[in-house]
């Protein structure tokens, strides 16, 4: 199956190509078919089975293809500010030759360069739901002509709480829509939620890669946040050849501890939201050919990282959310091979290491 076949037009097939997919993944495949003929959907996928792409090509064609109004036609809503900026970018990228344009909005930043941005003009918004319902109370924003709804991340949006939030967006959106919702759990409460806001979905599921925590020797130290740099250097000089993963919360930690590794003779790479796709691209080659033997990187930089051999995964921080452990961890121990994960913790974490072992249903061992 090649994107041509799915029916794609010019303008994005050409951006698509000029992103270097060179085939549809299994998600894409089945869903942007029917999202084209406007169908509603719901869809079981993780973060990594390029499911952005699989909304957001059907989205900018459709889009492309009717009479559009002024005002947003497109509403994607997702839990955390990575997401959203990830989100964005993709919109960019897949409808770059398009008249199309995306802005994105998120807290924890001040409001006024969205607000610019909002009034020069936005087709597609990409929002977090706290900002979102902010700036619609002062009047900033209007859902009255969208037509395209995205609820992502669904089972994480309600894990964070925002299920009030959500429910007052949908509830300001037009009924006459279509609406896409991706979720990489369905529990009830989900099902409840998409039967109260999709109109005879299409379900799609994709089985993500099975993880086998049993496979993964999982470690937990104790630390002053001030020593991690310190353990992460003597780990490394112990474990002499193993390629390694490290995972850091932010952007900044991340580049901040790539630079402490090469300035003691660690070859090190970062990625992360920040850097281009092709940096990216390249930092991933790089370190599966072997040439640099630690990535650093963000949980959204990280996806679609896929190493076969890997043997050590290190949480620098832990994850917030006790679901991207596992997807973390599980990056090591696949295809047979025996794996090894290690959490760095210090004292503001301990909670965050109660959540993860709640949810993994088992303790990890601590090192001292
Ligand atoms: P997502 O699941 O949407 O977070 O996408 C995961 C990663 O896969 C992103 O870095 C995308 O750029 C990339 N990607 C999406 N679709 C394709 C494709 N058909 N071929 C190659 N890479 C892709």
């Amino acid at each position: 199956m090649t994107f041509k076949q799915l029916e794609i037009i010019e303008p994005i097939l050409k951006a698509i190509n000029e992103e270097g997919y060179t085939i549809p993944s299994p998600i894409q495949e089945e869903a942007i078919p029917l999202l084209l003929s406007k169908k509603d959907m719901m869809a079981s996928a993780q973060t990594g089975t390029g499911k952005t792409a699989a909304f957001a090509i059907p989205i900018l064609q459709n889009m492309t293809q009717s009479n559009n109004t002024k005002g947003i036609k497109a509403l994607i809503l997702t839990p955390t500010r990575e997401l959203a900026m990830q989100i964005k970018e993709s919109f960019d990228a897949y409808g770059r030759h398009l008249p199309l344009k995306t802005v994105v909005i998120y807290g924890g930043v001040k409001q006024k360069n969205q607000v610019l941005k909002l009034k020069r003009g936005a087709d597609i918004l990409v929002a977090t739901p706290g900002r979102l319902l902010d700036l619609i109370n002062q009047n900033i924003i209007k859902l009255s002509q969208v037509q395209y709804f995205v609820l992502d991340e669904a089972d994480r949006m309600l894990d964070m709480g925002f299920i009030r939030d959500v429910k007052k967006v949908i509830s300001l959106v037009p009924k006459q829509r279509q609406t896409m919702l991706f979720s990489a759990t369905l529990p009830k409460s989900i099902l409840n939620l998409a039967s109260s806001i999709l109109n005879d979905p299409s379900r799609i599921q994709i089985t993500p890669e099975e993880t086998t925590l049993e496979a993964i020797k999982q470690t937990a130290y104790y630390l002053k946040s001030g020593d991690k740099q310190d353990l992460l250097l003597h780990i490394l000089k112990e474990q002499k050849n193993a390629s390694v993963l490290v995972f850091s919360r932010t952007k900044r930690f991340a580049n901040k501890i790539a630079k402490r590794l090469i300035e003691n003779k660690v070859s090190a790479i970062a990625i992360h939201g920040n850097k281009s796709q092709s940096a990216r691209t390249e930092a991933l080659y790089k370190f599966k050919q072997k040439q640099v033997r630690v990535l650093v990187a963000t949980d959204v930089a990280s996806r679609g990282i896929d190493i076969d051999e890997l043997s050590l995964v290190i949480n620098y921080n832990l994850p917030d959310v006790p679901e991207t452990y596992i997807h973390r961890i599980g990056r090591t121990g696949r295809a047979n091979h025996k794996g090894e994960a290690i959490s760095f913790i210090c004292e503001e974490e301990y909670s965050l290491l109660k959540d993860i072992q709640k949810h993994i249903k088992m303790e990890i061992p601590v090192n001292k």
